[in-house]
């Protein structure tokens, strides 16, 4: 009993997902989830729903608290504003880098294999193309008219944009707001505690959330779809264990299987809710505290992220294209290959980090490039798996860049990222929260107020 309380909260969170498959595949296959049947009714449609949807709304009821109160704290940790233009130009090299080697690898790869020659599938009339906003309005919506409206409806890149103004203008006021600092550091706590608070229930909602999803996936379609579903698979485990870990090595020198075993935790919550947005806190918690990269760097890099950098789904774009167009034999020469790239890669700027969101920024490709947008609907019935294992691969990326960035600029504590048990909790402290994080809590607070 005593080992099983030890295990961290990775293990459980990887045996939730496991058992989640296991129970997901037994109801799918056993046909226990047909509409109106008591399985579907009231433990698919009911329980894995309201579980897994109730830890989804915890994940992103805090994304916006954390986002503002950790980068906040992060450019007034950072008191430099040459610093902070500098983390921003690199990380936002690097993430368009990342996501343009990304879908080139991915279009070799699906155009070697010529996925999707002399098939003849028919699609699935109901898809309708939604519009990916245009850059022109990406670009000016940065700055918010409204940053509360920003913030209630959790736009990414207009609250960063006003926090980190709101950080610069707090630093330039200097000594004077140095009570502010104080709070904002304690608030950043308080706000690290409850991610803490939240992810003791993680492995229960992730079992709930595999589940369901499995219980839901249709198997015969992923035969159906066997070669664009292994193309896709297989370019994105070569991005995850290939392209990303050697740019992680030449650029940082930093241990990539450390990395990885690192990086897990945050791929799996990724995998569960199939978002980057609501993965965040799960991210940053993993970034510094499991990697040692300081806060000043990752609270602006993550959400950032999260936001512009998609390398999983632009590979999802480059396989689907080269799919849909060898279905329909349209021939798409280097030209339009190029435009792809170049599609993908602005459409992920302009898009968050949710469910599906992938399919808005194919249709505008196809569109661009010619193809018929109803192509999509042939591979609608896998992409919620797939956009589960690219949402993964999405966060690994933004992960690698911050690492990348970070150690550039000295804020990765080598020793804590090369210690492998840095930052695990077990349930043991994960909760004993009214005791020891109390305890904790009330010296934060003492020393901040001892400091004025
Ligand atoms: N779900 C993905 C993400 O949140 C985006 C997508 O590919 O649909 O990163």
């Amino acid at each position: 009993m005593n080992e099983i309380k030890k295990l961290s909260l990775t293990s459980k969170v990887l045996i939730g997902m496991g058992l989640g498959i296991a129970v997901g595949l037994f109801i799918n296959l056993s046909g226990l989830n047909f509409k109106g049947s008591f399985v579907n009714t009231y433990v698919v449609e009911g329980l894995f729903y309201v579980v897994g949807k109730l830890f989804i709304n915890a994940l992103k009821m805090l994304v916006v608290p954390l986002v503002f109160f950790s980068l906040l704290s992060g450019v007034c940790g950072i008191g430099n504003l040459n610093v902070l233009g500098r983390v921003g130009i690199k990380a936002f090299l690097l993430y368009i880098l990342t996501t343009a080697i990304a879908i080139a690898v991915a279009i070799t790869i699906a155009t070697t294999f010529e996925i999707g020659h002399g098939m003849n599938l028919a699609a699935d009339t109901n898809f309708t193309a939604q519009a990916a906003p245009p850059l022109t309005d990406v670009l000016i919506n940065i700055i918010p008219t409204n940053p509360i409206e920003a913030m209630a409806q959790g736009q990414m890149l207009p609250l960063i944009f006003f926090t980190i103004l709101l950080g610069v203008c707090i630093v330039m006021v200097g000594a004077k707001a140095k009570d502010i600092v104080a709070g904002i550091e304690v608030a950043n706590e308080i706000m690290m505690k409850m991610v803490t608070i939240v992810m003791v229930v993680a492995p229960y909602a992730v079992f709930a959330l595999i589940a369901k999803s499995m219980a839901e996936l249709g198997i015969e379609l992923l035969n159906h779809l066997a070669d664009y579903v292994l193309v896709l698979v297989s370019a994105l485990l070569v991005h995850l264990f290939f392209t990303l870990m050697i740019i992680l090595k030449t650029f940082s020198g930093l241990s990539p299987r450390m990395f990885m075993r690192k990086i897990k935790e945050a791929q799996i919550f990724a995998f569960s809710t199939a978002s980057s947005n609501a993965t965040i806190p799960v991210t940053l918690r993993v970034i510094t505290e499991k990697m040692g990269i300081d806060n000043s760097v990752a609270s602006f890099t993550v959400p950032f992220g999260a936001t512009i950098n998609m390398d999983g789904t632009a590979i999802m774009q480059g396989v689907a294209t080269v799919f849909i167009a060898n279905i329909y034999g349209v021939e798409l020469g280097l030209t339009g290959y190029l435009t792809v790239i170049m599609m993908s890669v602005l459409a992920s700027i302009g898009t968050a980090g949710v469910p599906g969101v992938g399919l808005i920024m194919l249709s505008m490709v196809f569109y661009q490039v010619g193809l018929p947008v109803e192509g999509i609907g042939l591979i609608l019935g896998v992409d919620r798996l797939m956009d589960m294992i690219r949402t993964a691969v999405n966060i690994s990326g933004d992960a690698v860049v911050t690492a990348i960035v970070a150690k550039s600029e000295q804020k990765l504590d080598q020793k804590t990222y090369n210690d492998p048990l840095a930052g695990i909790f077990t349930q043991e402290h994960g909760l004993d929260i009214d005791q020891k994080d109390e305890r904790e809590l009330a010296k934060t607070i003492q020393s901040a107020q001892n400091r004025h």
